[in-house]
């Protein structure tokens, strides 16, 4: 029973067709290649990070939101749910879950921008393609090889997105945005998971901060469907558990709407192999046009309300200035690194240098980078 609920569909990323590592390795025991991918993932550096990192809200500022970390964990569970259910590799799906948001900065997309602002002439930086640059090249804790040695799949996956000029220099990973071809469907699939985690749980988040209110909420189709069917049936229940309740329908409901279409996507082009998933005109995994429609629009919202709401665009102003205050010191002043950031710093010109600042700045945590402002600003 068991085995047939796990069988790989023919379309599945699967170890006999992987591109395989950049470093040749002996193959695993005790466990498949993406298991080894997910758990090289667990044991970074950079994954403990994410807890002391931003999603909406600063790490500080209460206990209960969203950390990277959490965040990363509820895009896995919601991926593997869906991978079991298109026969498609859930440990790749994992792997690529978890690393998916290793090279966002402090500060969440606040901090991001300020980076990207301050990166303008050194090549700009994008928090996606810094997410592969952490597993290619920035962890180093194996002798033989810099970064974490992934597989080719894995890596796929986490590069969601690519501009033309960096593509040219990624080489087989960033073939996809030159050839204009697709991506397996785990990486497909990861992507999506991502949206459904985020937009509910900024619901959640956005809610107990009190930033937005259920009456605000049901300007939004999907939310009010749920919300009328939750009230309806348990009178006199609580706000926060008619907004538990109603994340958790609209988590199932995306689902179940990304499950059918993309089975039915699949199903119309049956693709034999990953390559034939790659080459196929477009992506097999997304939602219907109708569902597709209501989870954009609440992203929408969600940004205007929630993202752009004053209180929170008030910290990210803050948050944004200690980013920028950090680069421009390291810049003028490299001795202010750490000694193998400074001695990297120091190996070539400007952009070398800016390039250094921008991944040690992109490492920290919120609170760490609180706390180093204020010891150079002391
Ligand atoms: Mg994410």
């Amino acid at each position: 029973m068991a085995e047939a609920l796990t069988a790989l569909a023919p379309y599945a990323a699967n170890e006999g067709n992987s591109q395989g590592r950049r470093h040749k390795e002996a193959p695993p025991t005790h466990r498949g290649e993406y298991e080894r991918d997910r758990d090289r993932v667990i044991h970074s550096t950079a994954f403990r990070r994410l807890v002391y990192k931003t999603q909406v809200f600063v790490n500080h500022e209460g206990d209960l939101y969203r950390t990277r970390l959490t965040h990363s964990l509820e895009v896995a569970q919601i991926a593997r749910t869906i991978a079991g259910a298109l026969g498609i590799n859930e440990p790749l799906v994992e792997a690529i879950s978890l690393a998916h948001d290793l090279g966002h900065t402090p500060f969440g997309h606040a901090g991001q921008d300020a980076l990207n602002t301050c990166m303008r002439d050194f090549g700009g930086f994008e928090h996606n393609l810094q997410s592969l640059r952490v597993v290619d090249e920035l962890e180093e804790r194996y002798p033989e090889f810099l970064g974490l040695n992934l597989t080719f799949e894995t890596r796929e996956g986490i590069l969601k997105h690519c501009s033309s000029k960096n593509a040219r220099q990624l080489g087989d990973v960033g073939k996809r945005f030159l050839d204009r071809t697709q991506a397996g469907l785990e990486a497909q699939l990861v992507n999506l998971a991502d949206a459904i985690a985020y937009n509910n749980h900024d619901v959640d988040d956005g809610f107990r901060s009190g930033l937005i209110s259920i009456e605000q909420l049901r300007e939004q189709t999907l939310f009010a469907d749920h919300c009328d069917d939750v009230q309806n049936r348990y009178l006199d229940l609580d706000d926060r558990r008619v907004i538990y309740e109603v994340i958790r329908r609209m988590i199932g409901y995306l689902v179940d709407d990304l499950v059918t279409t993309s089975a039915a996507e699949i199903h119309t082009h049956m693709p034999d192999t990953i390559d034939a998933v790659r080459s196929a005109p477009r992506a097999m995994i997304h939602f219907s046009d109708a569902v597709l429609e209501q989870h954009s629009s609440f992203k929408k919202f969600l940004r205007d309300n929630l993202y752009r709401h004053d209180q929170v665009r008030a910290m990210n102003e803050n948050t944004q200035d200690i980013v920028a205050a950090l680069f421009a010191r390291y810049m003028s002043d490299p001795i202010a690194l750490p000694e193998s950031f400074a001695v990297r710093a120091s190996s070539g010109g400007e952009e070398v240098q800016a390039r250094v600042v921008a991944d040690y700045i992109a490492g920290m945590t919120d609170r760490f980078a609180i706390a180093e402002h204020e010891r150079l600003t002391a």
